[in-house]
């Protein structure tokens, strides 16, 4: 039987990433996984719903036997079969993230040879978490080109703290991933802020675009302010969409009770800007994103802004399960280019 792998939850950046890579590591490559000191740099350590909820996932779709899977708990150990492709349905039961269930096994499930259709219930748009559009335009598109065949529809938005959200994902099988090349973004050709209201007032949103497109010094014609229906509770996000030739990226924030919707709206474009500025292909949370597809696939490159310590701990984790190369240089001040390369298998 293969060796199980040991993951310290603690290391890096101590979060609930290193449980999702780990997971889904442990079902692409067949090797089971005790994971100890879950979430331990967290304020509330261990699993919480959307974590127990990622943990469930993960063992509905690889046959696993798992120990240890209960709220709270800090440690456990998951022992996959192959994944099986098929209908799911996974209720987080709380507005926790459905994007991060879903980063948890859709890997999993594209490779796993057949055609499935997954829904999500929960929370899609959440601060510190990718939100909807993040992966509809940024992370999915990505995956496509490397041979994924995804397609996300949002049923219903959900926001913090009333969830009620609902995605629907169906995945085709797919034989491989591609080498992903991301060195150059190529030349600008869309640009939006796009400010959403669900229960609050349209105006919010106009205000939130009109302000983050000023900072941009974007014109009028690159803001958009819609009101989602079908929300359980309020909820108020601005996503600035920046594409180029090669790649999209968007860049979140959210508005809170207390905050002034010129503040969501600089937060936002201040992330947004140090992006453009940069030159790089991608920004801090598609580069920590990619490099699980990019490890498992055929490899790639990339250019983005400096590593964030959430990348840097994936790639930690991802070298304890695959055989891969991963280098990381400094192309210029505040741009460095990732490869991976996969390393032959030995001779024996
Ligand atoms: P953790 O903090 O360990 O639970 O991991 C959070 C995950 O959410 C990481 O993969 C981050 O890249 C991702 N994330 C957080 N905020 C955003 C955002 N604004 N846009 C896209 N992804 C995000």
């Amino acid at each position: 039987m293969t060796n199980v792998v040991t993951i310290d939850g603690s290391e890096g950046e101590g979060g609930g990433q290193i449980l999702r890579t780990s997971l889904a590591l442990s079902l692409l490559t067949g090797t089971p996984l005790r994971i100890e000191n879950i979430r331990a740099k967290r304020e509330k350590p261990g699993l919480l719903r959307q974590h127990l909820t990622a943990v469930n996932a993960a063992a509905a779709i690889g046959g696993a036997t798992v120990d240890g899977a209960t709220l709270g708990s800090t440690a456990l150990t998951f022992k996959p079969e192959s994944p099986r492709a098929g209908e799911y349905t996974f209720a987080i039961g709380t507005a926790g993230s459905t994007m991060l269930v879903l980063q948890t096994i859709l890997l999993p499930l594209a490779l796993a040879g057949g055609e499935s259709a997954v829904t999500i219930e929960g929370g899609t748009h959440n601060p510190s978490s990718p939100p909807f559009d993040f992966i509809d335009r940024a992370f999915l598109p990505l995956l496509r080109r490397m041979g994924a065949d995804v397609d996300l529809t949002l049923e219903h938005p959900g926001f913090y703290p009333a969830g009620g959200g609902k995605i629907v994902v169906r995945i085709g099988p797919a034989k491989r991933l591609a080498r992903l090349e991301l060195d150059e973004r190529g030349e600008l050709v869309t640009r939006l802020a796009r400010a959403v209201v669900a229960n609050l007032p349209y105006e919010i949103a106009q205000r939130e675009a009109r302000t983050a497109a000023e900072e941009l010094e974007w014109p009028e014609e690159c803001t958009q302010a819609h009101t989602l229906t079908g929300s359980r509770g309020p909820g108020n996000a601005i996503s600035i969409i920046v594409g180029y030739e090669h790649v999209t990226d968007v860049f979140t924030a959210f508005g809170e009770r207390g905050v002034r919707a010129e503040q969501v709206a600089h937060d936002a474009a201040k992330q947004a800007k140090r992006y453009i500025n940069s030159g790089a292909a991608i920004g801090e949370h598609l580069a920590d994103q990619l490099l699980l597809p990019l490890a498992v696939g055929e490899g790639g490159s990339f250019t983005t802004t400096p590593l964030s310590s959430h990348a840097k701990t994936n790639i930690d984790v991802i070298r304890r399960f695959v055989d891969v190369k991963i280098d990381v240089e400094e192309v210029r001040r505040g741009v460095e280019r990732v490869s991976v390369t996969r390393n032959p298998p030995q001779k024996q």
